[in-house]
């Protein structure tokens, strides 16, 4: 049913039982009950607060490539944060993004004012605050190496600027990844803080040469990962340092194909999650291929690999 607050206070921005797979790169997930899109911090806040006010559960999301909605459905609000203000200062080389604007765009315009340090994500997906949230890690860097600090809405209510041990960063983690991660159960979903801000310590370097980064990182990254077809990955962190893709290519698994979801041998840590002329897959596909993928490295390795990507939604 239609939630008449939202609708009040975003008018034709909200909508209510919306498909989330037609929204989310990876184009999986069932129908959620509310839907919202906000462009700048000051409805991204408005947005929180009603729903904490109507207790109705919520998820931030930026480009949902890092997130997997149940087929059963979420039965609350997702926010999709698309805002994008973008601030540089060239004397103290920092960067402060809004959560919502595009890592690729952010890698842009710091290379235009000459400052480097973003370069090793050049060409993938994902906005600043999933990045931060999920301490994004590509060709040996983290994000964590150069998050100064963000400003974030507590639970409480309160705005709050904090260092960047607030986030208390780990391996392709944080403190609110790892409160998701340690759920006992997935249908329920915690009150974190949400990233507002973000403010980057980068350098000083010359054009050409953040451009000539760009470019190699750009092409290695794309050779890395399916990034023209709907994916979800990397499935999996590290283990103890080791890039998960070292156990996964060494193990075989029963299937390569469960319903429309795919493994794709060359790149092991990552599930094709759409199959041309049939369609999206199904979530409980990609979470059986993620299983499988599991009991064999665990089988042939004695270790547990632990996803890379949050769950949300009603579990069967
Ligand atoms: C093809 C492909 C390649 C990828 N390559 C890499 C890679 O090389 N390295 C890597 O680390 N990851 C990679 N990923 C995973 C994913 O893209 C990253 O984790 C990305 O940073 C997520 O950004 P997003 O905006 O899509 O976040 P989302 O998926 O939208 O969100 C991720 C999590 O962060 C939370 N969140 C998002 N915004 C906020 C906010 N403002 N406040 C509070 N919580 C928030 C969400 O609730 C969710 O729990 C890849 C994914 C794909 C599909």
């Amino acid at each position: 049913m239609e939630n008449s607050a939202l609708k009040a206070s975003f008018g034709e921005r909200y909508r209510h039982h919306v498909i989330i797979r037609d929204q989310l790169i990876t184009l999986a997930g069932g129908v959620v009950d509310h839907l919202l899109t906000v462009e700048t911090l000051a409805e991204l806040i408005d947005a929180v607060n009603l729903a904490r006010r109507l207790k109705l559960e919520y998820v931030v999301i930026g480009q949902g490539s890092g997130v997997l909605f149940s087929d059963v459905g979420f039965a609350g609000l997702v926010i999709i944060n698309r805002t994008k203000r973008l601030s540089i200062d060239v004397t103290k080389s920092q960067v402060i993004a809004d959560s919502g604007v595009l890592m690729q765009r952010l890698i842009v315009e710091s290379a235009s004012r000459d400052l480097t340090g973003l370069e090793f994500l050049a060409g993938l997906r994902g906005t600043v605050g999933g990045a931060a949230v999920m301490n994004r890690q590509a060709n040996g860097v983290s994000l964590s190496q150069i998050v100064k600090s963000v400003t974030v809405l507590m639970p409480d209510g309160q705005i709050v600027t904090q260092p960047a041990q607030f986030m208390d960063y780990s391996e392709m983690s944080s403190r609110l990844t790892r409160v998701l991660a340690n759920r006992l159960d997935l249908t329920e979903t915690p009150e974190l803080p949400v990233i507002l801000t973000v403010t980057l310590q980068l350098s000083r370097n010359k054009k050409e040469e953040i451009m000539r980064k760009i470019q190699h990182f750009s092409q290695q990254n794309r050779a890395a990962w399916p990034l023209t077809l709907p994916s979800l990955g990397p499935v999996f962190k590290a283990y103890q340092g080791q890039p998960a893709e070292r156990y996964l290519s060494q193990v075989e698994t029963k299937r390569l194909v469960q319903g429309r979801a795919k493994l794709v041998p060359k790149q092991p840590n990552f599930i094709l999650t759409h199959t041309a002329g049939l369609g999206a897959s199904r979530t409980s596909d990609i979470m059986t291929l993620t299983l499988e993928l599991q009991r064999a490295v665990a089988k042939k390795f004695d270790l547990w690999l632990e996803p890379n990507f949050i769950c949300y939604g009603q579990w069967e």
